[in-house]
């Protein structure tokens, strides 16, 4: 398959992914899914890439999967361009190309799955819906509107901040509780109940223009590969040792800084403006500072130390503003 490539020639243009027309055609049945079976018993991995049209990172990292090819040596692995409806968009022009219809990462509620798909989004969670249900460990690739870290968030199951602890993919573990406007990919299901052993974790792996977002999505890839066994293919390998060597991607702190989301703020108002540093998370020392209005109503820092997490620039009445946290370790 043929790579967007940079005038280098080695690797992905910032911002840019795959034509869709690039990936080889689906090998399970499902448009823009692959799935690599061993023989030998073993969990089912999934990587999810492009849930948002305009995060191209996942889409470079499955398409350089792809392009190497897998092997797995158990269980299976599955690649997925979530939402290629809007990752083509994006790719066309459309200057947001989050999604066509509605956010598909807010539609994984049993409430939202139950209704009928009238619209691209809810159709396409259809189809993925079967891969999800086997699988063993998801990894969903992400990027940021605003400059910042590799950013893992995990949920609230403590098997997920463990797995994510082992696989060693972000800077930063945030277990947080999601959006009050519905359950991402990640809280699907058996992800977010306790007596379930399938594990998910998001990864935002940079601004999405960034140039290492890519870089940061594919070690994830190949850490998740490398963890369970599987061989990583070898050109693979050595670019991603020639990326560390040239610090286009870094390897993450051991072990990653904790935050737990203690609030996540929902817009109330058509009058909400943000304050605070735009950066994708920021430590606000002092409690009390001003840190946004919605409406009259003032958002203050409720304690010292006070993580913020991926404030929104722009956001609506019933979308998440931003998550408050604390620094657990
Ligand atoms: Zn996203």
């Amino acid at each position: 398959m043929a790579m967007a490539v940079s005038s280098t020639g080695s690797s992905p243009v910032p911002g840019r992914g795959p034509a869709l027309g690039d990936f080889p055609p689906s090998n399970c049945g499902t448009a823009y899914v692959w799935r690599f079976d061993s023989t030998a018993p073993g969990p089912v991995l999934m990587i999810s890439a492009a849930v948002h049209g305009n995060e191209v990172c996942g889409a470079q990292a499955i398409g350089a999967l792809l392009d190497s090819g897998l092997n797995p040596a158990n269980g299976a692995i599955i690649l997925a361009l979530a939402n290629p409806d809007a990752y083509a968009a994006y790719l066309k022009g459309d200057s947001v190309g989050r999604y066509v219809d509605q956010d598909m990462n807010r539609l994984w509620g049993a409430d939202m799955l139950a209704q009928p798909a009238i619209d691209r989004e809810t159709r396409r969670c259809r189809e993925l819906l079967p891969f999800l249900r086997e699988t063993d460990f998801l990894v969903d690739l992400h990027s940021m509107t605003l400059e910042g870290p590799p950013l893992v968030l995990t949920g609230q199951m403590p098997r997920a901040r463990q797995f994510a602890e082992q696989l060693c993919i972000g800077d930063f573990l945030i277990a947080d509780t999601g959006h009050a406007a519905g359950l991402r990919m990640r809280d699907f299901g058996p992800f977010s109940d306790a007596q379930s052993r399938q594990t998910a974790l998001l990864l935002e792996c940079g601004q999405h223009q960034s140039p290492q977002a890519g870089a940061v999505a594919l070690r994830a890839c190949l850490r998740l590969v490398g963890f369970f066994g599987h061989k990583i293919p070898e050109k693979l390998e050595k670019d991603m040792q020639k990326q560390l060597r040239h610090g286009a991607v870094q390897e993450p702190p051991r072990p990653p800084q904790a935050v737990r989301i203690t609030d996540t703020i929902t817009v109330r108002t058509e009058h909400y403006r943000y304050l605070g540093p735009a950066a994708a998370l920021n430590i606000v020392a002092e409690q009390g500072t001003l840190i946004a209005r919605d409406g009259d109503q003032p958002i203050t820092t409720p304690y010292p130390d006070c993580v913020i997490l991926m404030p929104s620039m722009q956001a609506s009445p019933g979308q998440t503003a931003m998550r408050l946290g604390r620094l657990t370790g």
